[in-house]
């Protein structure tokens, strides 16, 4: 059996990389030992040419990256469709109760001011949604008025169930900062 050609592009040998053997990587401009660089079977070398840290740390930083675009991507879609879904949820309830609505431009622009949590009891929209499986909702502080931009708020499930229409915006925060708080 002819012994491979360490020239040759393909898998190379277990023994054609020994550890005395060093190798410059472009990127951080070391000179590595040769276990510094993942093995490439499509590299004439046989190795990557940039070495093992210079990868993970490029792999890492496009994480991120993609990361930060994924939640404007999340962001854009948000006020696209969810906020204003809110707001259509609003608008049939005020309908049916007979009381006023601010407009969809006037919601919209109050939502993005907003903290995504529980005005009462400071639950994030994600962790409603996880433990609750819904986002948060529109709460009316003064029962009796519209869901008017001074009179809307972000609260869970959880606590806007709680207030219903027989608690005050003030009890609702006893309640909440006494025995919800986790
Ligand atoms: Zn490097
Ligand atoms: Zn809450």
């Amino acid at each position: 059996m002819n012994s491979p050609n360490p020239h040759r592009k393909g898998n190379k040998p277990w023994n054609y990389f020994p550890e005395s053997k060093t190798k410059g990587c472009p990127k951080c401009g070391r000179t590595l030992p040769f276990s510094a660089f993942a093995k490439s079977s499509s590299a004439k070398t046989g190795l990557q040419t940039t070495c093992r840290e210079c990868i993970s740390k490029h792999q890492r930083a496009y994480r991120i990256a993609n990361l930060q675009a994924r939640r404007e991507i999340e962001a854009k879609h948000r006020a696209k469709n969810i906020v204003p879904d809110k707001w259509r949820f609003c608008r049939q309830r005020a309908q049916k109760k007979r009381i006023p609505i601010c407009t969809l431009s006037e919601f919209v622009a109050w939502h993005e001011k907003q903290p995504l949590q529980c005005v009462y009891c400071g639950m994030s929209e994600s962790r409603s949604v996880l433990q609750f499986g819904r986002r948060l909702h529109i709460d009316r502080r003064e029962g009796n008025l519209g869901y008017l931009i001074n009179n809307i708020q972000l609260a869970c499930h959880r606590c806007n169930v709680t207030k219903n229409k027989y608690i005050t915006h003030e009890q609702m925060h006893e309640i909440a900062r006494n025995y919800f708080r986790d």
